[in-house]
Order: C-alpha cells, then structure tokens, then sequence
C-alpha cells in the first residue's frame, strides 16, 4: 500500500513574503508534507534502524511472572517470627531461573531461590543471601526486611495488552530488547525511504574518478550528504556529479524521480547564470526558491519532480550541511513515517564574543569545553574544516543580538540532529 503522493502545492511559500525566518520555513515544511513509504512486516532482527508504522501493544507480561531479583532465600512475610533475629527451617529443594520450586512452600519455613526464578506459591518476601547465615536446614538473618522485599511483581514493567512503541518511533537496539521482553517477535515498519544524491558544478570533481585539475575541486558534498542518509536509516542513491548543463541535470532528475522517494541536489540552487538546477526546477518542476533569513545557506530551492521532493540545496559544502541539518532532516523524518521532530539542544554560557544583525539567524560551528560553548575561528563558509572541529551548532536568533562571555545561548551537539 504506497500513501498518496505529496500536494503540487506543498512547498508554495506565501505571497509577499521577502525573506522567510527559519520558524515559519520549518512551520510550512511541517504542515505540507506527510509520509510517502509503505509499510512491511520484519522480524525484530532485522527491525534496528526502523520507524513503526503501527502501534505495538505488549503481546505477554514484562516479568511475565513474579520472581526474585537476587539470590537468597524466600518465605511468606506475614509467617515471619517476631524478634530481632529471624530463624526458619528451610525447605528441602530450589526455586531457580528456568527451574522453579514445584510445590507450595508450607507456612513459617524458607527455601533457597535465584535470581529470576519464579517465586513459588507461599513466598513473596526474599532475603537476600549476604543477609543470611545457614547452619544445618535453620536459615537466621536481621529482622527489618520489607513485605516483598527483593522480588519482582508480574507485569510491574509493562501488563499483557499495555501501549510499548507508537507508530513512528526510530526502534534502537533498546526498544528491541523492549519488544522481545514483552513478546513481540515481528513489527509491522515504514519502507526505507530512498534519497538520491547529486551534485552539480562544472567545477566539482568526484574524489574517486582521478585527479581534480588546477581550476577544479573535489566534490565534498556527496561523500557528506549520502553518508547522513545512510546514517539517519534511509538508503542512500548515489546519481553521482552532474555537469552545469540544464539537460544533464534534468536528467538526473527524472533519474532520482524514477529511483527514490525524495532528491537531494547540492549546488546551483541560486539563481545565477550557472545555477542550473533551480533554472530546470523553475522551468519544469515548479520550483519554489526560499529566501530564507539564516546564515549560512540563504538559497534553498524546494519542488517536486514529477511528483517527487527535491531540495535544492546550497554548493557550499558548510551552508550544505547546516541546510541538511536544519531543513532536510525533519522534512525526511516526515516523509519516512518518523513525523516531525525538533532538535533538542542546551543553554549554556558562551565562551566568545559576537555582534550579529537583525534579520536572520545564524548556526555557527561550536563546541564545548569546561561548561563554555567554543565558536570556529572563522565563519568563512568555504572552511570546512570548521565542521569537523565542531561538536555541533551553535544557534543565533533572528533579533541583533549582542553576546558577550557567559552570555547563555542555544547550543545542538550534532546528536541532535542525529549526527
Ligand atoms: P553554488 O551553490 O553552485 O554556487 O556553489 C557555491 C560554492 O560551493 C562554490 O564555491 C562551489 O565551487 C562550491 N561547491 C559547490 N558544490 C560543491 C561540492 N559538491 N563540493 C564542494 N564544494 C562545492
Ligand atoms: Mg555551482
């Protein structure tokens, strides 16, 4: 079963708008898009990575059955002896993991028990054997214990029937262990979603097909943008690096329409004499140019071709990224079934100084060190190097804003984005 294919409308941006904040951008994307793969049925094997694409009830207990939660010795609270010193004879046999106790334990004796064995009828209280001194069949230990002491109630995790995962949760090898422990050996999953990736630039040369000449340089981008698929679940397609030439890219779009559920292109999305893909997209594909108010990565060029998302993202390998980051990841979050979702970053105090304008907002590369968020050295968007110095993003507002040292601001390690 495929869901319905996206609105010819989605990315339209309202008239009259100049420059679009990054909230109402992200607002837009939010409300216009929905998930566009199918779903099938795995095993919890091969389920990791996965987003559900129905809810998952508990199909048994977690435990399933009352056990002990150490290794010592179970009773009946209420036949316990009083006094300081508590002294029962103990019962011959075991109640271990695997091997319980088969029988009733009679009222005022004690009787051996392991960690995760069933308890017995006639216990519900375990003392735990550091506590204990045995000497013949008389167990002997501290009064104090607790009704129900070291043991587990059935079902006192998760009951038979009780919600565990909801559709469009990323499963991790948590919630497997999660879904096993309560029974649940397949779960019904969204498909991968398949992103394409191609680069464009007359100039950009792929790292792999021989060495770049003096007016060329190697295409970083690729490399970059396929791996983040790959690491965000989805699989990626490799359309390779596409000349500055409206035909060969239009090509290679009807080639990502025909190959995947979503296209991702990087370079020539402004709109300047080589910047073919948003010529194509405008030309062809219904192209919507946002004009978004961030730094780095104005030019963002949204479509659909043939019915299928493009982004057009920036040739900039560092406005690429933050692009990806900010804009495309919880757009393919939605597209692939996992809804939206917001990175959660932290307040911290800053360790630098900067001015900024009024007017955009600005991701910075940054790290911490000692409770201080660090900025780059540079903000020149053609130092890559920033990005893997970085530990994540530091995020700017879209007032002007004066920062000084200590000043708290609003920092997302590149976990936040999945990264
Ligand atoms: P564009 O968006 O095509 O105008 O490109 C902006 C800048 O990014 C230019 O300096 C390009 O050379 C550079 N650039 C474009 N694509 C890539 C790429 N795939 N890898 C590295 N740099 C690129
Ligand atoms: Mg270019």
């Amino acid at each position: 079963m495929k869901p319905p294919p996206l609105k010819d409308d989605c990315f339209a941006m309202p008239a009259g708008v100049d420059w679009t904040p990054v909230d109402s951008a992200l607002a837009q994307l939010r409300a216009r898009l929905h998930s566009v793969t199918g779903a099938e049925t795995l095993p919890l094997a091969q389920a990791g990575g996965r987003i559900l694409a129905q809810d998952v009830v508990a199909a048994r207990a977690n435990p399933p059955y009352a056990n002990s939660a150490v290794d010592g010795y179970g009773f009946a609270f209420e036949t316990l002896p009083e006094g300081a010193v508590c002294t029962l004879p103990l019962a011959t046999g075991r109640s271990a993991a695997g091997a319980p106790f088969d029988g009733v334990l009679p009222a005022g004796q004690a009787l051996r028990i392991l960690t995760g064995a069933a308890l017995p009828e006639g216990v519900d209280t375990v003392v735990l054997e550091e506590d204990c001194s045995v000497e013949g069949d008389k167990l002997a230990f501290r009064a104090g214990l607790k009704h129900r002491a070291n043991t587990r109630n059935a079902g006192e995790d998760l009951g038979a029937g009780a919600g565990v995962l909801a559709a469009g949760h990323r499963l991790r090898p948590q919630d497997l262990a999660l879904l096993a422990s309560v029974g649940v050996a397949e779960v019904s999953v969204h498909q991968k979603l398949r992103v394409a990736v191609f680069s464009t630039g007359d100039e950009v040369v792929d790292i792999n097909a021989g060495s770049a000449g003096p007016s060329q340089i190697y295409d970083a981008n690729r490399p970059m943008l396929l791996d983040l698929i790959r690491t965000w679940g989805f699989e990626a397609i490799d359309l390779g690096k596409v000349a500055d030439d409206a035909e060969l890219v239009a090509a290679a779009l009807d080639q990502g329409a025909a190959s995947a559920d979503v296209i991702l292109t990087s370079g020539g999305a402004s709109a300047g004499d080589e910047d073919h893909v948003s010529a194509v997209l405008g030309a062809q594909g219904n192209l919507q140019n946002w004009r978004i108010a961030m730094k780095p990565g104005r030019p963002l060029a949204l479509a659909l071709w043939q019915g299928i998302p493009v982004f057009g993202l920036p040739g900039n390998p560092v406005a690429a990224l933050v692009c990806t980051l900010v804009f495309a990841r919880p757009a393919l979050g939605v597209l692939a079934g996992a809804g939206w979702s917001a990175p959660q970053g932290f307040e911290l105090p800053a360790g630098f100084h900067k001015r900024k304008k009024a007017g955009r907002r600005e991701y910075l590369r940054a790290r911490v060190r000692d409770g201080l968020v660090e900025v780059f050295r540079s903000e020149g968007s053609g130092r890559i190097s920033g990005l893997s110095w970085a530990e994540g993003l530091v995020e700017l507002g879209d007032g002007a804003q004066e920062i000084d040292h200590g000043d708290r601001v609003m920092f997302y390690p590149y976990g936040a984005f999945g990264v």
